[in-house]
């Protein structure tokens, strides 16, 4: 019997409406329901006053004696109290405005009633009154779930039908994790952890619940990784590229300067993979100039002399411009044709650049979402690469790696992430990393300073500027906002516009079209303009060698990896760089990140203490990170259960007798009914 495959309105009392009803709630089958998990319990257990603290919640039973007596203040407010004896010990109950009580409490009632103790003047403030038999009956002595409900599926009848389905079909739940690990981390049956996590008798019953299911879920979410790799491994076909490596060497030392040793190992990983028979699935990951689009020109170049076409995706439009131009630099000489797909095309245009592509004209093709929003038909793709990968949806990440026959695929970020983070978050990919920076780079000298300093700050722009440096002012808003006291980027731009004078000033920020944007970037890019007001479209990849300053107004509303982002725009070539922090940190984190940011120019530094600050969880922001919404764990609290699991679900991945085994059996079958898609992002 397999519990997916049972629908709900098995159960007496779900008709068709109900049926519809437990839908909303993502519940269609008697194994969803099962495992539509509370999200927090209330405690009805008793407590025993001899023993309850001051100031302790507690839940007592007791007999009412005498009559309420209530006080309005108002119309609205009042304050009610009764006496209740409570095996022997006499306290006052108090309820604040729900005089409406009254009425159902009559002399020689057993309540129960729950709220704080108030040891010295032996009274309960009550926030919760059982006054029915009945209620008392069902809920007294437990602690009970609370789902997350609607108006249309009420939390007792909820509550009742998951009990009736544990009574009716909790014998069918199986085990599916191996003896072996059952024993190794001594974990309770699959069936009881799934009982007692809707009706714990206790904490610790909860907390055996707990364990046992967040080891299931990240060992499950881990075993696809590793099965996907394996199969990615042995089955799926990609691209064998075949090209003449002495070209390739040709090509290196033909740029303007020697790889770093950190480069050097990344393009021979992926060199490796190009050419290897498997579908290359790689994340490369470096910290901002660290020299990335340097080894994906020599990526497309040899995937290019094996014969295929490359593409490349950025986030934004500005981003496509300045990698097509940049690649074309690279690539031209080679004989190479690198065309740019945006969406500010005309029709035609795109219709012409599509004709290109189709008929093999075009080898690299760079674009924004374009590229994958719309059918585009390559003659032979044969790698895609991404940048800046953590900008794109999950969806989009998919249908990239779905189009053409099955090229290789590189992602690059710029957003380091610790080494066993990456290799367990990224599940199946492979990871490589770029360490190093190019030798002669200065260091950005970073400051924070208080927005006092500010006139101080203007006239160092303007100091930079009259040497012929460029600078970029950032603020986290656009327009004034009434709720935050924000400097604004509007503001900022109508001020500086009239103090920097002669000096040019220019405002980028979200809400311009496409057009202007890059009209603005433009004029940015060719010194026309030489300070730039803008929120933070300019944060990945923008390239303006010239632009030595980097101001960050309200520094501390940006994370830690947004403010690094923000500081690699200057330093690229031009001299002496400085970062200015400009902020009066409300909260201790605030105080914190600038503190970092002051320390350390490093990127991989700089996230391991993103990481300490923050935690897992939100350091990696679960939805973006392609990380599934787990239902029982949490990653700011499990990632130690997630590394466990994952290499536990190595060992068991790559058990020769895997598939047969009767004690990995029911896991086999779990990858086989599992979604794997053609990716590890859903
Ligand atoms: P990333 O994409 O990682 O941010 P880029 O590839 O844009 O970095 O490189 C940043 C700058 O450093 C570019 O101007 C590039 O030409 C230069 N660069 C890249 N690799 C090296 C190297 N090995 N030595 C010196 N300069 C380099
Ligand atoms: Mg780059």
């Amino acid at each position: 019997m397999n519990l997916a495959d049972i629908p709900v309105d098995v159960l007496p009392g779900v008709g068709e409406q109900k049926k519809q009803d437990l839908s909303e709630l993502g519940i269609e089958s008697i194994a969803d329901l099962l495992e539509y998990y509370p999200y927090r319990y209330e405690d009805y257990r008793l407590t025993d006053l001899t023993e309850a603290s001051d100031g302790e919640k507690v839940t007592v039973q007791g007999r009412v004696y005498g009559q309420p007596s209530v006080r309005w203040y108002g119309k609205k407010k009042s304050r009610m109290t009764v006496k209740l004896d409570v095996n022997g010990i006499h306290i006052h109950v108090i309820w604040f405005n729900q005089a409406y009580l009254k009425d159902k409490l009559h002399a020689g009632n057993t309540i129960v009633i729950s709220g704080k103790w108030e040891r010295n003047r032996l009274q309960v403030t009550a926030d919760r009154t059982l006054i029915s038999e009945r209620e008392q009956e069902r809920h007294v002595g437990r602690l009970q779930p609370v789902y997350s409900v609607t108006s249309a599926v009420k939390m007792s009848w909820l509550r009742k039908l998951i009990y009736e389905a544990f009574v009716k079909y909790g014998g069918h739940i199986k085990e599916i994790l191996p003896q072996e690990l059952i024993q190794r981390y001594k974990l309770i049956s699959r069936a009881k952890a799934m009982y007692l996590l809707h009706f714990p008798k206790g904490k610790e019953d909860g907390r055996q619940a707990r364990r046992r299911m967040v080891y299931e879920e990240l060992f499950l979410y881990e075993l696809k990784m590793m099965w996907l790799k394996k199969v990615h491994r042995t089955e799926v076909k990609g691209v064998s590229h075949e090209f003449d490596m002495k070209q390739v060497k040709e090509f290196i030392s033909g740029l303007a300067f020697p790889l770093t040793g950190a480069q050097k190992r990344v393009t021979r990983e992926i060199l490796q993979d190009l050419r290897a028979p498997a579908q290359m699935n790689r994340l490369l990951q470096g910290d901002v100039g660290s020299g990335k689009t340097v080894v994906a020109a020599i990526a497309l170049y040899a995937n290019y002399l094996s014969g295929y076409q490359g593409a490349l995706m950025v986030p934004t439009e500005i981003l496509a411009d300045q990698h097509t131009a940049s690649l074309a630099e690279l690539l031209t000489p080679y004989g190479m044709k690198v065309v740019s797909l945006t969406g500010s095309m005309t029709a035609k245009e795109r219709r012409d650049l599509l004709g290109q592509i189709q008929m093999g004209l075009a080898d690299v093709v760079v674009g924004t979402h374009a590229l994958i929003q719309e059918p585009v038909t390559f003659r032979r793709l044969g790698l895609v690469i991404t940048d800046e990968q953590h900008r794109f949806g999950v969806k989009q990440r998919a249908l990239l790696r779905e189009k053409g026959e099955v090229p290789d695929v590189l992602f690059m970020t710029a957003t380091p992430i610790p080494r066993t983070l990456a290799i367990t978050v990224f599940g199946e990919m492979d990871v490589s990393t770029i360490d190093e920076m190019p030798a002669g780079r200065q260091p950005i000298d970073t400051y924070w300073v208080k927005k006092d300093m500010w006139p101080r700050i203007v006239q160092y722009i303007k100091k930079e500027c009259t040497k012929g440096h460029q600078a970029y002012v950032i603020c986290p808003l656009i327009e004034e906002s009434e709720k935050l006291d924000l400097q604004n980027a509007q503001e900022v731009f109508e001020q500086l516009a009239v103090e920097m004078s002669p000096i040019r000033v220019g405002l980028l920020h979200g809400r311009m079209s496409a057009t202007e944007k890059e009209e603005v970037m433009r004029l940015f890019a060719e010194n026309e303009v030489q300070v730039l007001i803008s929120t933070t479209v300019v944060e990945v990849g923008v390239n303006v060698p010239n632009a030595t300053v980097m101001v960050v107004y309200d520094a501390d509303r940006f994370g830690l990896a947004q403010l690094h982002q923000l500081r690699g725009r200057v330093g690229r070539g031009g001299g002496a760089s400085s970062c200015i922090l400009v902020a009066d940190p409300k909260s201790e984190a605030g105080v914190e990140r600038m503190r970092v940011m002051t320390e350390t120019t490093d990127g991989f530094e700089i996230s391991r203490r993103d990481l300490e600050l923050r935690g897992p969880g939100d350091f990696l922001g679960v939805k973006q990170s392609g990380l599934p919404d787990f239902k029982v764990a949490d990653l700011s609290e499990d990632f130690r259960v997630l590394e466990i699991a994952r290499s536990d679900a190595a060992e068991v991945v790559n058990q020769p007798n895997f598939q047969s085994n009767p004690e990995t059996q029911p896991l086999f079958e779990y990858l086989m009914k599992a979604e794997l898609g053609a990716t590890s992002f859903d």
